[in-house]
């Protein structure tokens, strides 16, 4: 854990995408930094079983159901957060899909923007609301782009690639607006992690004989909790000084 032990304590965290893979450990990391957490996600019943997982060491949790896609229901997450815990300190902006595999010509108009209303839409909505909130106290924002944010990659994920690349313009954009009302907003770009996404992609891959094998200098596959104890990093005062910033968490991927 390397110094992060109780970084976050008294503090008030919020996780989209709290339900799965890297945004369930973020939420556990969060709570293990020693901070309340509210866990939100499309999927109801793995999202009130994260909750239940940080309860059952010891921690304090919440579920809250919110499509990020849909602008009231982001409002309504922030103000339950709030109702809940009084505060929102840190905010994890993770829920996202990897939408259906085409090429680009081949893509469909529907899922193009099904892709981009959750991946981009979805960030933005959060941000609007988490920072309204946020003025006036400051906190920490983190975004979930992806090594697909900074490199056309993986094929045949055109929206997808797409959205991630508008989460990096919009993380940096959006540091530099707030940094003067204490507010920092880092993205991280995990490379290939351990999670039911990924697990979704490779059997597209294979269903289609799209060789989607990429050389990671590391040998493995990432974990969630890898992903996750950068999150709590950029959420904590040892990142002080960090805005704007994409911190690729790729095991040398892009190296
Ligand atoms: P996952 O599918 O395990 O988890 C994603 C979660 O987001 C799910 O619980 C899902 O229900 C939720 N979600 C989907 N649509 C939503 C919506 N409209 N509103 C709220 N929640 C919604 O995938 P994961 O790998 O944990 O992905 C988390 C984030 O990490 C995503 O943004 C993904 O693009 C990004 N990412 C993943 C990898 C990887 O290799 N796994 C790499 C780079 C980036």
């Amino acid at each position: 854990m390397s110094g992060m032990e109780r970084a976050l304590e008294g503090k008030v965290a919020l996780v989209t995408g709290g339900a799965s893979g890297i945004g369930r450990a973020s939420a556990l990391a969060f709570s293990r930094a020693g901070a309340r957490v509210v866990v939100s996600d499309v999927a109801v019943e793995r999202g009130e079983e994260t909750a239940e997982l940080i309860r059952a060491e010891g921690g304090e949790a919440a579920f809250v159901r919110a499509d990020v896609a849909r602008g009231e229901e982001v409002e309504a997450l922030v103000a339950a957060t709030i109702a809940r815990f009084g505060r929102l300190d840190c905010a994890h902006n993770n829920g996202g899909i990897e939408g259906e595999l085409a090429a680009t010509a081949d893509y469909g108009e529907e899922e193009w923007r099904r892709v981009i209303d959750i991946n981009l839409t979805g960030v933005w909505l959060c941000l609007k609301h988490e920072l309204a909130q946020m003025l006036g106290g400051g906190g920490a924002i983190v975004n979930t782009a992806s090594v697909s944010g900074l490199k056309g990659f993986p094929p045949l994920l055109p929206a997808y690639v797409a959205s991630k690349y508008g989460v990096v313009g919009l993380t940096q954009v959006t540091a530099r607006q707030y940094a003067q009302h204490g507010i920092r907003v880092n993205a991280v770009c995990p490379g290939a992690i351990d999670t039911p996404m990924l697990g979704r992609i490779g059997e597209g891959a294979t269903r289609l004989g799209v060789p989607m094998v990429a050389e990671n200098p590391s040998g493995r596959l990432g974990q969630p909790e890898e992903v996750a104890a950068a999150v709590v990093w950029l959420c904590s005062h040892a990142a002080s000084f960090v805005t704007g910033h994409t911190l690729v968490v790729d095991g040398g991927f892009l190296a």
